[in-house]
């Protein structure tokens, strides 16, 4: 049997494509040539699966996604409090390169956009390190995040730097006040440098599956940041990662996020996995137009909103397998969402079962949702492609709707060789 989700991607790309309004980024020249009509999805959970469609091998810069990584390494270097006393943690509402200060002390107060990042990068390697050495410091821990070497397009950098001065100018306001104790184009050079770490939109997903997951890369299992890195990471790209659209991004979408002016866009599912997508044409806000249409069916489609309440499995899915006579059944258990259908599904396609029947044991699961009906049901349906006989127990009729993708039904197998010993007595 063979995993849905690649396919479940692949169906919102193909919802998404259509989109074609807004217009590749023109203020970096390199980024003006894009080719518009890119377009790749993937999405990793925090057990180290990973799952894409479309572009899905295609490099693109970093931009502005890179914020929120090198914001969680500078509170892993230096702890909240020091990097709190230079940058706050607020929504801005504002653009990517607003001139923007607290009036009081002139600290940025949104790590998020250009002068609270800039501020956050100059912490990296410490205050007084070079930018090579910085520079590589940060395409070092970018690469661990990601699990493989990431480089830097250069090209692009050298194209942004010859129209940077709002980014001078922001560096510059920044070290008058004595946030950043660098040159200014030095400062504005590594930033840059940062930006234009190339990744594909798997490297995203990955990248933003070890923050969901603790700060522990899910794929090479190497241990980056701290959990409460990771927390405090995520609180800020919940409230300020849109842009000038964050509050309705996370009414709408409920997913802590960050978009970047090249067409990536990622974001978390805490202790569940991280999703990005990629397609270069931006939105008034600078924000991927299709990247937020495949979020908001992504978040609708798989229950992925952070404010819903039935998001948490909490224990392992499959209780136990069973093997009866020629029958094999797998036993289910507490809510099936989409990260618990991601997880029976997993391992039902590694699982070599020898049995003629499969049956799913609905009886000690407590919820299903909508996307954990459709994708064990689509497993199922995919079993007996395979060649086996399939069906469900459901005693509670938590199944109601047993269609399947193709207009055949299910078939209901609540005979008593099947439902756990004793459970008549209750
Ligand atoms: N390198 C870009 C800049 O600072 C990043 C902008 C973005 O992705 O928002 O102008």
């Amino acid at each position: 049997m063979q995993t849905p989700i690649p396919f479940y991607l692949d169906e919102i790309l193909e919802k998404v494509r259509y989109q074609d309004g807004g217009a590749v980024a023109d203020y970096i020249p390199q980024l003006a040539a894009a080719n518009p009509s890119y377009l790749g999805a993937a999405l990793c959970t925090t057990t180290g699966h990973l799952y894409s469609a479309g572009d899905d091998e295609e490099e693109f810069t970093m931009q502005s996604i890179s914020k929120p990584f090198i914001y969680a390494l500078a509170l892993q270097e230096y702890g909240l409090e020091e990097v709190r006393s230079l940058v706050g943690m607020e929504p801005s509402g504002e653009a990517f390169n607003e001139l923007s200060l607290n009036r009081d002390d002139h600290r940025p107060v949104n790590p998020m956009i250009n002068a609270g990042a800039m501020t956050v990068t100059q912490l990296i390697n410490g205050v007084d390190s070079g930018v090579d050495e910085r520079v590589e410091h940060i395409r070092k821990y970018l690469s661990r995040l990601a699990g493989r070497d990431l480089t830097i397009d250069y090209q692009t950098c050298d194209s942004e730097l010859e129209h940077a001065e709002r980014n001078l100018s922001l560096a510059h306001m920044l070290r008058n006040y004595d946030i950043i104790q660098d040159d200014a184009h030095d400062a504005v050079m590594t930033y840059t440098l940062q930006c234009s770490t190339k990744v594909t939109v798997k490297d995203l997903a990955v990248i933003s599956a070890t923050l969901a997951n603790g700060g522990t890369q899910p794929i090479t299992g190497e241990k980056i940041l701290d959990a409460d890195v990771c927390r405090l990471t995520q609180a800020v790209m919940s409230s300020a990662g849109m842009y000038d659209g964050a509050g309705r991004w996370m009414a709408e979408v409920g997913i802590p996020a960050k978009s970047g002016v090249s067409g990536g866009l990622l974001g978390t599912l805490p202790g569940q996995l991280g999703i990005a997508t990629f397609s270069p044409r931006l939105n008034t806000e600078g924000n991927s137009v299709r990247g937020v249409e495949a979020f908001k069916l992504l978040s609708q489609e798989m229950g992925l909103h952070l404010m819903a309440t039935d998001q948490r499995y909490g224990v392992a899915p499959i209780r136990e397998v069973e093997i009866i006579d020629d029958t094999a059944i797998v036993r289910l258990q507490g809510v099936m969402n989409f990260s618990a259908a991601e997880s029976i599904l997993y391992r039902l396609e590694d699982y070599e079962i020898t049995a003629e029947q499969v049956l799913l044991d609905f009886s000690q699961v407590t919820t299903v949702n909508r996307i954990g009906r459709t994708m064990l049901k689509e497993g199922l349906r995919r079993m007996r492609e395979a060649g086996f006989k399939i069906g469900v127990i459901d005693p509670d009729e938590l199944i109601k709707d047993r269609t399947m993708r193709d207009g055949t039904q299910v078939r209901r197998d609540d005979t008593e060789d099947f439902m756990i010993e004793g459970e008549e007595l209750w």
